[in-house]
């Protein structure tokens, strides 16, 4: 393939990027350090990022609608955190022993999230939700997880499951590598289905926990139906299951105070990460002291990590957390606005294309599925037209429109979109639209 791709008003060179890609494949497994991020042929590689607007090594320029997956709520090199950051950097990077600025972060946390008492910091949330369902097991002296079918939960073992036969099935692992020993203790249950998630945990009495994303970002987007959240609480609640609400892309996202302040519900565990620190690393699970207190060294659930508290990523999530609680009333109503002109508009333009679609969205999230049904669950995403959505996927791309790659995933706005970025958003999407239409 050449690297040039030739639109209607557009040309792109993307001779760098297939070169690099190239060279990646030789030293990197299929050249990429994250799945997701390789999309057919090759993916772009990016040079720099400003506001809401990556350039790639070409010289192309893109307005950003992945984020870094969610984690870019305020946009890239947000001013506050970089001067911070700066300012940490001539003071020390890693220091192995403790800093006030880790109580800080923790009581930032704590403040927004009135279900935290406690809160232990990692680096990724991988292995937050990791801590999360140890915690969980360790507090209850139980073994079965139940998590939800299409929920992503990190790359770790007992998250890597999907479904069986029929739903609410032991898990199989979607992964090699992966012994049927730990994916059995997964029960994997249909999302938006509370009888089924009450049967199950009726049925069973070996249960340590259950973990949701509120908002099921990880299978595109798909919303939790009415007083599906409050009555998942009550039941959980009622036989005594703890229930770990993974933030981890709705934390900061919806709200300073999440998806659980959105929605009113009280979670006894919670991950959170991607906003958490705008775009550097760190993650953090916390939760009801009683269970919180029982992680090493003074519990008995062990968890570790040499760089987690380090202090370029700490002070990144108090000057995050700090701008984005002195912003909020800006921020949110501004985020919500322009993800719903932009939704509403798109929708429309498909529909008046007679194309079929789905537009989920909330807050500053959303996504199309080019479906002829309601998207509720894992099912129903799956019926979409992926093929569709790939070609729809370059069309954007051609046009310096950057969303996520797959259909299974999920577009965010951050604060620095401007007015115009969205114009030309639409004016993109109208193009894109009709390049799909058959
Ligand atoms: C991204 C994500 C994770 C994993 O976080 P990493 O930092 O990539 O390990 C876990 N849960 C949810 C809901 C996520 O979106």
């Amino acid at each position: 393939m050449s690297g040039l791709i030739i639109t209607k008003n557009h040309a792109k060179s993307l001779s760098k990027s297939q070169n690099l890609f190239n060279l990646a494949r030789k030293v990197i497994p299929s050249g990429v350090s994250s799945p997701v991020r390789y999309s057919e042929p090759y993916p772009f590689y990016v040079k720099k990022a400003q506001g809401s607007s990556i350039w790639d090594e070409d010289g192309n320029h893109y307005t950003d609608f992945c984020n870094g997956y969610g984690a870019l709520l305020l946009g890239h090199r947000r001013k506050e955190i970089i001067s911070a950051v700066k300012k940490q950097l001539e003071i020390g990077t890693l220091y192995g022993t403790p800093t006030s600025l880790e109580i800080e972060l923790s009581k930032l946390i704590i403040k927004n999230y009135p279900s935290i008492q406690k809160v232990r910091l990692v680096n990724s949330g991988s292995e937050a939700t990791m801590t999360a369902i140890r915690l969980a097991r360790g507090f209850t002296k139980k073994k079965k997880i139940i998590k939800f079918e299409g929920c992503y939960h990190g790359s770790h073992e007992s998250m890597l499951v999907k479904a069986g036969s029929g739903s609410a099935h032991s898990g199989i692992s979607i992964s090699d590598g992966v012994p049927e020993d730990f994916s059995k203790n997964t029960i994997v249950a249909q999302y938006n289905n509370i009888e089924q998630l009450e049967s199950v945990i009726t049925k069973n009495k070996d249960i340590a926990g259950v973990i949701v994303e509120p908002i099921l970002a990880n299978m595109g987007l798909v919303l939790p139906q009415k007083n599906y959240l409050k009555e998942m609480r009550k039941i959980t609640k009622q036989h005594d299951i703890p229930l770990i609400f993974d933030e981890i892309v709705t934390g900061f996202r919806l709200g300073v105070g999440g998806a659980q302040k959105y929605f009113g519900i009280t979670p006894d565990i919670t991950t959170l990460g991607k906003a958490l620190s705008n775009g550097f690393v760190i993650s953090a699970v916390g939760g009801r002291r009683d269970i919180m207190d029982q992680l090493a060294p003074n519990g008995k659930v062990y968890e570790a990590s040499t760089f987690a508290g380090n202090p370029i990523s700490v002070v990144a999530g108090i000057s995050s957390i700090k701008t984005m609680t002195a912003l909020k009333n800006k921020i949110y109503p501004k985020l919500e606005e322009h993800c719903n002109v932009l939704s509403r508009t798109i929708s429309e333009l498909a529909d008046d294309m007679r194309i079929p679609n789905q537009l989920n969205h909330i807050s500053s999230m959303f996504q199309i599925f080019f479906s002829d049904s309601p998207v509720i669950d894992y099912k129903t995403s799956k019926k979409s037209d992926t093929k569709k959505f790939h070609k729809f996927f370059h069309h954007l791309l051609k046009q310096g429109i950057f969303i996520p790659p797959s259909q299974f995933e999920t577009a965010f706005f951050s604060y620095s979109h401007t007015p115009d970025d969205i114009e030309k958003t639409i004016d993109a999407y109208r193009h894109a639209l009709k390049m799909v239409k058959n």
